[in-house]
C-alpha cells in the first residue's frame, strides 16, 4: 500500500478562482467550486487527525455530510469537469471512510503512515512463528468443530480476542510502538480471516 506524502499543510490554488485552499479540501472556501481530489492521506481528506482511536459516530457524520454535498443531483447542471471532480471526490472519500471505519484497515494504514522508518515495507509479519502457531491452533479448533454450537464457540472466542487486540493496538499506537501495533494487527488479520472461514464452516455442519 502506498501512502502519498502528507501535503495537508500545503496551500494550493483553486482551479476555478485561483484563490488559496488547503490541499485536500473538497470545495474552495472562496468560490465553492468542487476540487479534484488531492494526494493527501485518508485522515486529512476527512479533516481528521491521524489517530487509531476514532469516534465512529463523528466519522459517520463527516462522511455523510461530505457525500451529501457531493451528491450527483447537486451537479446536474454543472460542467463536465465539475461532474468529474465531484465523482472523483466521492470515490476518494468513500475510500477514506472504508479504510478509517474498519479497525484492521485503519491499523494497517496508520502503520504505513507512522512506520515509514521502522517498517518501510509496511506491516508484514505473516510469517512470524508465534503468530502462525496461534493461527494454526484456532484453525484446528474450527476444523474439529462438529456442530453449529462448536463453530459458534470458536467464533465467539475469536470475537472476544479481537476486542482485546483492538484495545491493544490502540495502546501500542498511543505509546508509538509501531512494531507492537503491527504484531497485533497481524493477529487481527488472522482472526478476521478465521471469521470468514467460520461462515463457510457453518454451512458444512448441522
Ligand atoms: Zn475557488
Amino acid at each position: 500500500m502506498n501512502v502519498t506524502p502528507d501535503i495537508s499543510k500545503q496551500v494550493v490554488p483553486c482551479w476555478s478562482c485561483h484563490g488559496p485552499l488547503q490541499a485536500g479540501s473538497a470545495f474552495c472556501s472562496t468560490c465553492n467550486a468542487v476540487q479534484p481530489p488531492a494526494g493527501v492521506d485518508h485522515f486529512v481528506r476527512l479533516g481528521m487527525a491521524v489517530d487509531f482511536d476514532v469516534d465512529i459516530s463523528a466519522l459517520d457524520g463527516i462522511y455523510f455530510e461530505l457525500q451529501r454535498t457531493l451528491h450527483p443531483d447537486r451537479f446536474a447542471t454543472s460542467t463536465a469537469k465539475e461532474k468529474a471532480y465531484s465523482q472523483a471526490q466521492a470515490t476518494a472519500i468513500n475510500d477514506a471512510y472504508e479504510t478509517i471505519k474498519d479497525p484492521l484497515k485503519r491499523a494497517d494504514y496508520i502503520i504505513n503512515i507512522k512506520g515509514v522508518n521502522v517498517m518501510p515495507d509496511g506491516c508484514n509479519l505473516v510469517n512470524d512463528p508465534s503468530i502462525l502457531m496461534e493461527a494454526m491452533e484456532v484453525r484446528e479448533k474450527l476444523a474439529a468443530a462438529e456442530n453449529i454450537s462448536d463453530v459458534d464457540a470458536v467464533a465467539n472466542q475469536a470475537r472476544e480476542e479481537m476486542k482485546d487486540i483492538v484495545a491493544g493496538i490502540s495502546l501500542a499506537f498511543r505509546g508509538d510502538d509501531i512494531e507492537g501495533a503491527c504484531q497485533l494487527t497481524t493477529r487481527l488479520k488472522y482472526l478476521t480471516k478465521l471469521l470468514d472461514e467460520v461462515r463457510q464452516r457453518r454451512t458444512q455442519v448441522v
